[in-house]
């Protein structure tokens, strides 16, 4: 079996992966030869995702040097919330727009494109197996091969299984969300629509109706599975037939821990938006965390890796998805109409102002 040795070893070249590529090489371009980057899929490969980017998002691609308009893209002006109680609408204050919609199969690629332009080494259809730490290096197994690295990034996603090996003691907590794309013509391309009311109907989680690039509308349901009302099968709440797919998503909680001896997870590995369900946006912002600790940790003797996780949650990043975790126990786990009607309607503008402050705009400032 062919052996091979880096010092940095990326599984998984979805946004994740490729964000902690391009960040190691936008901090120190001599890390070029020294980054290997292994998925299982051969690019462009089809995703199911809504593919809604947030300003975080494109913040971080900004900060990259990487202009989005290189790609298609649906652009939304306005969001419209329903909830089981009311109906408001939501413009960002930053920005003329508040959502970019894009097709994740041409977004994960171009990603991809940008780092074999930087030269970096890239292997598509290669599904690593298993792995083996000792107190220096990561013994990775391939069906290729075996590839020995200083440190493993693991960026597979929700549904991987190395993530079971490498933090065996961790209990996952997993939304369910369902996608399906239809015709209809009752919004413009420049609307999206999140609608909370199935709360009502013990969905723990919300219903989305966004633009693509395709002209079609993308719909979906996310249930969080926080609190006890899960539904049995969410996309028997679809449309017959019309079902793309369904996938779970592993959701952020601070109890995780995101890093053991050599190894570092990174995008939904490390775990997603308990509330919206959002992780493009996340999966960008742990690479560049990643990125950032591995260039510390190679100064030190050792590669120390240490306090990985401290550095994600003592940041803007971290701090708002602490706080979606805590709103969406509060959301999903109160459904009773009273708690509903205090947090929409009651606390409307409150609402609103932690939404504006606390969950988005974490990518413009700087951690402390
Ligand atoms: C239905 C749905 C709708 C969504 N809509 C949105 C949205 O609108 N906006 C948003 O921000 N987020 C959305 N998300 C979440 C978003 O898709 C994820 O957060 C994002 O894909 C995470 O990126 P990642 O790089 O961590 O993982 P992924 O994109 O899943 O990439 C993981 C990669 O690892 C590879 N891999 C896995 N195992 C192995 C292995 N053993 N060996 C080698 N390679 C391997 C896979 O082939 C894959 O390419 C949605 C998710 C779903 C399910």
């Amino acid at each position: 079996m062919p052996f091979e040795e880096i010092d940095i070893l990326i599984i998984g070249a979805g946004p994740s992966g490729s964000s902690t590529a391009l960040h190691l090489l936008s901090r120190d371009p001599s890390m070029r030869g020294r980054i290997m980057v292994v998925d299982k899929k051969t690019f462009p490969r089809q995703k199911l995702c809504g593919g809604g980017l947030t300003e975080d998002a494109e913040t971080i691609l900004r900060e990259l040097g990487l202009n989005i308009e290189e790609i298609p893209n649906v652009v939304v002006g306005t969001l419209y919330f329903s909830t089981p109680v009311n109906q408001f609408e939501y413009r960002s204050s930053n920005s003329s727009h508040t959502l970019r919609v894009i097709d994740r199969a041409t977004f994960d690629g171009w990603l991809l494109s940008k780092l074999l332009a930087a030269g970096v080494q890239v292997r598509q259809g290669v599904t690593v197996t298993n792995f083996q730490q000792t107190a220096t290096d990561c013994l990775v197994s391939t069906q290729q091969g075996e590839i020995k690295a200083k440190v493993v990034v693991l960026a597979e996603g929700s549904n991987g299984t190395l993530s079971r090996l490498a933090f065996p003691g961790r209990k996952p907590n997993k939304a369910r969300l369902v996608e399906w794309y239809t015709d209809e013509k009752n919004l413009t391309p420049g609307q999206a629509v999140f609608d909370y009311s199935p709360i009502n109907k013990n969905i723990n989680g919300y219903y989305w109706d966004f633009p693509s690039i395709s002209g079609l509308r993308a719909k979906g349901f996310f249930d969080s599975t926080i609190g006890n009302g899960s539904i049995g099968s969410l996309a028997a709440l679809a449309p017959n037939g019309q079902v793309v797919g369904g996938h779970p998503i592993l959701q952020f909680t601070p109890r995780h821990n995101n890093q053991n001896g050599r190894i570092l997870a990174v995008g939904d590995c490390a775990g997603a938006d308990p509330l919206l369900g959002e992780g493009i946006s996340f999966a960008l912002g742990t690479g560049a965390k990643a990125a950032k600790h591995i260039i510390k940790a190679m100064q030190r003797p050792n590669w120390d890796l240490a306090h990985y996780q401290w550095t994600i949650i003592n940041s803007p990043m971290g701090r708002s998805l602490y706080i979606r975790w805590i709103i969406a126990h509060i959301l999903f786990g109160l459904p009773a109409p009273v708690f509903q009607w205090l947090i929409w309607d009651v606390l409307n503008k409150a609402v609103i102002w932690i939404a504006r402050h606390w969950v988005l705009g974490w990518a413009r400032k700087k951690t402390t």
